[in-house]
């Protein structure tokens, strides 16, 4: 038998072999193979532990290998598999049978208490793909390795169980609270809130169900931080896959909660205008996924769009098209996956009057231009729907009631179904998402509607991007309403969603 622990790298991670090695000498400790200083530091812990239980610690000399050599380990979840392995070689674990390998992780109090650690999904992934098929998990996350739906895994809460499970079968039988978890639920506010507004609510729509890219524009108080909030509300669930994928992620970035299983709920993401370079994209010396990994399946939403720093900005140009990020740091470079719908809000000038009717904008048309820039044309170009946002009336706010959420969501939900049948096992699932070269296989429009469309294409002089982008939304627009065929009021409606922002960056009433 084998004891392996595991370290994480980016998405992915290496196992590592733990192999003790016990004779006579001064008595110490020493690790071999590149630990960080955690994993230095877990000799003390792991000492401490070991008498506090009972069990005698060897004074010999112990040397303790990780192994592959070359490999950096980090963390604090090396603990467990350490003291396992010593007290193994030390004979005080004796195997009556020879035992399948096993990979063991866990953080260990002074006491000999196992605290829960971050990764253990990542963990057990990489471990069942190599053949591992038995785990020892502190007991918080147990749910999360069994997310895996494969494999035994075995909860633990404290050092001696670990030393008796490691020569049992089944594990100690623990009550959890729950079994499974809609997990990290965004705020599932009511859609129908927003009143009025049909141009924007017809957008949102739009945009959940392609996962296009949108952008808000309006004065403050328009109601544009309250409409994106909505949206997450009419995603449906994610796929049993993606669900893996995001919860694996949320794992290695510690956002997580212990005991909890599956993600199952789109997640939605809010980072701060103050964000850094690493907090956004990820990295860090242990690197950790950043916001845009952490919006992975779901949505990232810019708040304040124009005050976010503009390198921050330029960043999310890639991972929009390829669905990752790749980060590079001193030992390699690693990655994480970022497909993500991203929605941006921002005032259309630096005092927020432009476009309002009763108020005056003072802004210099200098001052808007350079406000614009800061989002700059490149991220804009890779917008699909550009939605200005004027205050809802008075009327419409007392008038009667919009149309019930439900409705919308179900629009989405079967959106959702006809792309998916559509592009089956092509490697993409949203209209969004299809890739340049397969956009005009999926969007074939008819001799006429091919005509209007080259017409419009020219009077707004739009880049081939912006080409592909209307057919885009036009397919979705034909998907929410039903339609096999993209046709001419889909088109038509694709080209208004797109028409600010690409020859000019400011509000303007007329195109
Ligand atoms: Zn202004």
């Amino acid at each position: 038998m084998h004891i392996f622990a595991f370290s994480p790298a980016g998405f992915d991670g290496y196992m590592v072999t733990i192999e003790v090695d016990i004779r006579r000498g001064i008595p110490g400790v020493d690790i071999v193979g590149l630990p960080d200083g955690a994993v230095k530091e877990s000799r003390e812990r792991v000492r401490v532990a070991i008498r506090n239980c009972g069990f005698e610690f060897p004074s010999d000399r112990i040397l303790v290998n990780l192994s592959p050599a070359g490999i950096r380990k980090e963390g604090a979840s090396f603990d467990l598999p350490i003291a396992l392995g010593i007290l193994r070689a030390s004979g005080q674990i004796e195997e009556e049978h020879e035992r399948p390998d096993v990979m063991v992780l866990g953080e260990l109090q002074l006491d000999g208490g196992i605290r829960p650690v971050h990764g253990v999904l990542a963990a057990a992934l990489t471990g069942l793909s190599r053949g591992i098929t038995r785990f020892v998990v502190p007991e918080a996350n147990v749910l999360e390795a069994r997310a895996a739906s494969r494999g035994l895994v075995l909860g633990i809460r404290h050092l001696r169980e670990a030393a008796h499970v490691l020569r049992l079968k089944a594990a100690p039988v623990y009550a959890f609270s729950k079994e499974a978890n809609t997990g990290n639920n965004p705020e599932l506010e009511n859609f129908s809130d927003i009143k009025g507004q049909d141009v924007l609510r017809r957008a949102l729509e739009i945009g959940a169900a392609g996962r296009h890219n949108l952008f808000l524009f309006g004065p403050p108080g328009s109601g544009k931080t309250m409409a994106a909030r909505r949206v997450p509300g009419l995603l449906p669930l994610l796929t049993r896959e993606d669900s893996i994928e995001v919860t694996r992620i949320h794992s290695l970035a510690g956002t997580l909660p212990f005991h909890q299983g599956l993600i199952t709920a789109p997640p939605f993401r809010i980072p701060h205008h103050s964000a850094s370079m690493e907090g956004m994209i990820g990295g860090g010396k242990q690197v950790k996924p950043g916001e845009i990994s952490l919006a992975h399946k779901g949505i990232l939403f810019l708040d304040e769009a124009a005050e976010f720093r503009k390198p921050l900005l330029q960043s999310l140009r890639e991972p929009i098209e390829t669905g990752r990020v790749d980060i590079a740091r001193a030992a390699g470079t690693c990655w994480f996956p970022a497909d993500f719908m991203l929605i941006m809000a921002a005032n259309p000038c630096p005092c927020g009057n432009l476009g309002r009717d009763e108020a005056a904008c003072l802004c210099s048309l200098h001052e808007i231009t350079l406000y614009w820039k800061r989002i700059g044309s490149a991220l804009l170009d890779r917008i699909d729907l550009r939605v200005p946002v004027k205050p809802a009336a008075v009327t419409d706010l007392v008038g009667s009631e919009p149309e019930p959420a439900i409705n919308v969501k179900n629009r989405i939900r079967e959106a959702a179904e006809r792309q998916k049948k559509r592009y089956g096992t092509s490697g993409f699932t949203f209209n969004s998402r299809i890739p340049p070269g397969l956009v005009r296989r999926f969007c074939t429009l008819s001799p006429e509607l091919e005509e209007l469309f080259v017409r419009a294409v020219k009077k707004l002089s739009l880049s081939s991007r912006a080409c592909h982008s209307i057919l885009k939304v036009a397919r979705t627009i034909a998907d929410v309403s039903g339609d096999e065929k993209i046709g001419k009021y889909h088109v038509l409606e694709a080209v208004q969603h797109r028409r600010y922002g690409d020859s000019h960056y400011f509000w303007k009433s007329s195109p």
